[in-house]
């Protein structure tokens, strides 16, 4: 069991998005101090951190800076070079491991150690050679996608291949790839897992997850799936989460398929979009559980409270001005979180909604109709 950081300890924390931010409100609720390295400034975490040291993640000297002030180091995304928690791990803590930060960094990394582990995926394949296309396109069969290993999220780096017409005239510069069956599911979701340092671990309830343009659109949570496939998939996380000896919170992405099988899709070891309700409807949120993880305190319960719905608010929101905040604050019990961004480009995550009901559907209808009202005006 690692030693307890207590309250009062300063955190370092590797990037500067919503994420972070989220997890700098739930580490100072706890009475932590956060210091965030961002390249950015005036970051969303940053905003909110103790201190914002905005430096290269490659600024050799400035990292080491930084984790020599901190007790521990976290991260709030995990395209952190490698390098840089190298450096950092010479001065503190870093949790999760700079190991698991490089296998969950790159998509063929990833699949070979699931692979490994015996954990159902796509079929798929390495490319870098339009030989290797060819061959990987062989196995997978058409459709399929084509996925850039490393920097690839909401949908960012894919490509569909329909035919080897496609595959031949497909330009491979900006790989090395994976290419993946286009798998037919008939739902999409996630399991959040947390884990401690001493191996204690506790899963969130399966979230579904509806996406529109490769971007998660909503979650709903509990997933309308049969208990059996629920249970299957919570399993799978805490396995993966053993296996990489996880000190954090794991976000497994999943496929159901008509049967009820199950295909991982991709890991993030760190909380995620679709584990935001939990903020509002579990007795302890990710966030929370990452802050505890990392800092050596047992676990909070992820009891789910009500059923409950989350929908993200992009930038097209504001495509025509400022959304109606009274209109959809009219709803109590719908909960408003945005992230301190001020340029609501197309796609870009500026914050969400969670509404709650008796059962996820009427959760669903009512975050929808709560961010209809944003745009409309007229109240839900
Ligand atoms: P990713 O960035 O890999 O999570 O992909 C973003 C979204 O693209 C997923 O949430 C799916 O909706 C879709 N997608 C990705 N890979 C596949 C696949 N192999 N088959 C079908 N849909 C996929």
């Amino acid at each position: 069991m690692s030693p307890v950081l207590a309250p009062g300890s300063r955190i370092g924390l590797m990037g500067g998005g919503q994420l972070g931010r989220m997890f700098i409100l739930a580490a100072r609720s706890m009475g932590y101090r956060v210091n965030v390295f961002v390249p950015e400034a005036d970051s969303p975490a940053g905003q909110i951190a103790d201190r914002e040291v905005s430096r290269a993640y490659l600024d050799e000297e400035a990292v080491r800076e930084f984790s020599r002030g901190v007790d521990v180091l976290t991260f709030e995304f995990e395209n952190i070079p490698r390098q840089t928690v190298q450096w950092a791990a010479e001065h503190c803590e870093v949790r999760p491991s700079g190991g698991i930060l490089h296998i969950t960094q790159n998509r063929a990394r990833e699949k070979e150690f699931l692979a490994a582990g015996g954990f159902p995926l796509p079929t798929w394949a390495n490319v870098t050679t339009a030989a290797d296309l060819v061959a990987a396109a062989g196995r997978t069969g058409y459709p399929a996608i084509l996925k850039t290993a490393s920097f690839g999220y909401d949908g960012k780096g894919q490509r569909r291949l329909n035919s080897d017409e496609e595959a031949r005239r497909c330009d491979l510069s900006g790989g090395p790839f994976v290419l993946e069956a286009q798998v037919p599911f008939v739902m999409e979701i996630s399991a959040v897992v947390a884990r401690g340092g001493d191996g204690q671990s506790v899963c969130y309830p399966v979230c579904e997850n509806l996406h529109r343009n490769h971007i998660l659109d909503t979650t709903v949570v509990p997933a309308r799936v049969a208990p059996e496939v629920a249970v299957r998939a919570a399993e799978l996380a805490w396995a993966m989460a053993e296996r990489l000896d996880l000190v954090g919170v794991l976000t497994v992405e999943m496929f159901v398929l008509q049967d009820g099988k199950l295909l991982v899709n991709e890991l993030a070891p760190r909380p995620h979009n679709s584990g935001h309700f939990s903020i509002d409807a579990c007795v302890t949120s990710q966030f929370e559980q990452q802050v505890r993880a990392v800092c050596g305190l047992p676990l909070g319960s992820p009891e789910l409270l009500r059923p409950c719905a989350m929908a993200n608010l992009l930038g097209d929101l504001w495509a025509d001005g400022e959304p109606d905040w009274a209109a959809a604050a009219a709803s109590g019990d719908v909960k408003i979180h945005l992230y301190g961004k001020t340029e609501p480009r197309a796609g870009r995550k500026m914050g969400h909604l969670t509404a709650f009901g008796s059962s996820p559907d009427e959760a669903l209808a009512r975050v929808l109709a709560a961010r209809e009202a944003l745009r409309t005006g007229r109240e839900p």
